[in-house]
């Protein structure tokens, strides 16, 4: 399930290029408005029984069509944070490009981190990585991944994979997307098994390159292509 406490965002980096904000989604709504939306307190939305519209137990993709940590909703996340708190049930899987704005507006009993916020760092070509990463490490979480997406290069991780749950790897999607090479996801996976941190293949991405080949990949396939190439290394399978 996703939550998208707000809409709209815009560039911050080179994997933002080709999100869908500047497709027709910007055209429909205006790439860079951003605004809370109707399902801004969703998690704690009760019924007329007083129970949570939301039952327990689940994850919520939350801000993943947007950026958790837009200065423009500084104000918003305080609210946020503690909609997180309440519903310690849930675990809260927020992904970001934005890492470096972390501390803003972070609830003072935070501590260590809240249980239930595993919290994602995007990171598509090693700049990214290298700026990004030491930051994300560097600040107080109870859980954390690494989300190579769009992967648009090689990356190494390995000096960033200590203290990292997981790492996530994609493709781009769409007309105008660039190339995915097996090889750097095949790379990234080894460098995941040496550090002992799960590993998913998301997406092939629309131009995906294997044995020298590249192939054009319909949108819909591109999940079940990379689940089919059967790398993914969950916790039972950690070595
Ligand atoms: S941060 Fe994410 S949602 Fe925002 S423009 Fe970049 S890719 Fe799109």
């Amino acid at each position: 399930m996703n939550w998208e406490p707000w809409t709209g965002c815009y560039k911050a980096s080179d994997g933002c290029a080709n999100c869908y904000f500047y497709g027709p989604h910007a055209k429909r709504y205006g790439q860079s408005t951003i605004q809370k939306t109707d399902k801004f307190d969703w998690p704690i939305k009760t019924n007329a029984k007083g129970e949570y519209n939301i039952k327990g137990n689940k994850i919520l993709a939350t801000c993943f069509a947007t950026d958790f940590f837009l200065p423009e909703a500084d104000e918003w996340r305080k609210e946020v944070w503690s909609i997180i708190k309440e519903r310690t049930d849930i675990d809260f899987l927020i992904l970001t490009k934005r890492i470096d704005r972390f501390l803003v507006s972070l609830p003072s009993d935070w501590g260590t981190g809240y249980d239930n916020v595993n919290m994602g760092c995007t990171v598509e070509n090693q700049q990214a990585a290298d700026d990004r990463l030491p930051l994300f490490l560097s600040y107080p979480m109870k859980r954390r991944f690494i989300a190579c997406a769009p992967l648009l290069e090689a990356i190494d991780l390995t000096p960033y994979l200590h203290g990292v749950d997981h790492v996530t790897v994609g493709g781009e999607t769409g007309r105008e997307a660039r190339e995915c090479d097996y090889d750097w996801v095949l790379n990234i996976r080894e460098q995941c098994v040496k550090a002992n941190a799960t590993f998913w293949f998301k997406n092939t991405g629309s131009l995906f390159k294997r044995d020298s080949v590249v192939e054009k990949i319909n949108p819909f396939k591109q999940a079940g292509m990379a689940k089919e190439l059967g790398i993914n290394i969950s916790d039972g399978k950690k070595s």
